[in-house]
């Protein structure tokens, strides 16, 4: 069941929970991108942001802890709404879930999803490089606000939305959906591992600049490293984690200076096969979400549903353990 809200009303209804919570929402400035709104009329819903919502979960760096007193960094949150999220990016959280809230919790991503209240916006329509449709998204929400016309149809999709929704609940109710069509299809394999000695891995990774962008842009890539800071003294400092990327040949440097994914063509297949395989067989969800970021702000147009597709096409395939 959901309830109704006439797009008039939206401002007055965002701006009276503004007073309760942080309102993040899309906004379009150079590009456009999810932000803290200061003010109602910023918020742009006519495109999918260039960057996903991931810095309000996983910013680039944050302390976890100052020595010799281990005090961790956890500061006091506001709670947050995140409006106008799209569907691929609410379930990028249903993936960072996985790792940061299953079997060892971190307490830091978990005082983050705790405080935040998602609400999607569907899409009309996928853009250029979406394959969402080829992923088995769930339709993940706390709130889904669906534009039919005059007014949005609302869903609650959890508690927490239903908390929520009491704060409109004179509003009438109605029902419709929309159905989306999607234009890039990512052909899904059984098995893409068979499909490791391949050619084509090199012959991509002949484009690739380990430039990291596709790493940085994706909303469920959250690898980081530790790095501790120590102050003249060397007595005091801080531990933080700063984001990382496995298309770095550092990424696996060990000491010793032991590197497990010397060439360029093992770290672009393991980013491939991660998403697409090795993450899916241990928690029976990809490390994807379709939304097609990384193939858009590839300066090398590197695209890994071209790349899938055409796995198993080449006539000469690799031999076992070439490198
Ligand atoms: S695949 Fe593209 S974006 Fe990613 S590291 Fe290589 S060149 Fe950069
Ligand atoms: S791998 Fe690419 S398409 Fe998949 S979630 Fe990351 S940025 Fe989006």
């Amino acid at each position: 069941m959901g309830k109704l809200l006439k797009k008039e009303d939206l401002n007055r209804f965002l701006s009276n929970l503004k007073g309760i919570y942080e309102i993040i929402a899309p906004v379009k400035k150079d590009i456009v991108r999810y932000d803290v709104i200061k003010n109602i009329n910023e918020i742009y819903l006519d495109e999918k942001p260039f960057f996903s919502a991931k810095k309000f979960f996983f910013p680039k760096k944050e302390t976890l802890f100052d020595f010799p007193q281990r005090r961790h960094f956890k500061k006091r949150m506001k709670p947050r709404i995140i409006f106008g999220m799209r569907n691929c990016d609410a379930n990028s959280l249903l993936v960072l879930d996985k790792l940061y809230l299953e079997g060892f919790v971190d307490e830091k991503y978990k005082q983050k999803r705790e405080k935040t209240i998602i609400i999607t916006i569907p899409c009309d329509e996928p853009e250029e490089n979406c394959f969402c449709g080829s992923l088995n998204l769930k339709d993940y929400y706390d709130l889904k606000f669906i534009d039919i016309g005059p007014s949005y149809y609302i869903e609650v999709g959890s508690e927490k939305g239903k908390r929520l929704v009491h704060r409109f609940k004179d509003h009438k109710m109605i029902g419709e959906k929309q159905d989306l069509d999607f234009i890039k299809i990512l052909n899904k394999r059984n098995d893409l591992k068979k499909y490791f000695n391949d050619s084509l891995w090199e012959k991509e990774a002949e484009k690739c600049l380990s430039c990291s962008m596709c790493v940085n842009i994706c909303p469920t890539c959250t690898c980081f490293d530790i790095v501790d800071e120590v102050d003249l003294s060397l007595k005091e400092g801080k531990r933080s984690r700063i984001s990382d990327s496995c298309h770095l040949k550092s990424f696996t440097e060990i000491s010793g200076g032991k590197i497990f994914r010397e060439s360029r063509y093992e770290r672009l297949r393991h980013f491939v096969l991660h998403k697409l395989q090795y993450f899916k067989d241990k928690h029976n969800i990809n490390l994807c979400i379709g939304c097609g970021r990384c193939i858009t702000i590839c300066p090398s147009k590197i695209d890994l549903v071209e790349i899938s597709n055409n796995l198993g096409k080449n006539k000469n395939p690799k031999k076992q353990n070439d490198k």
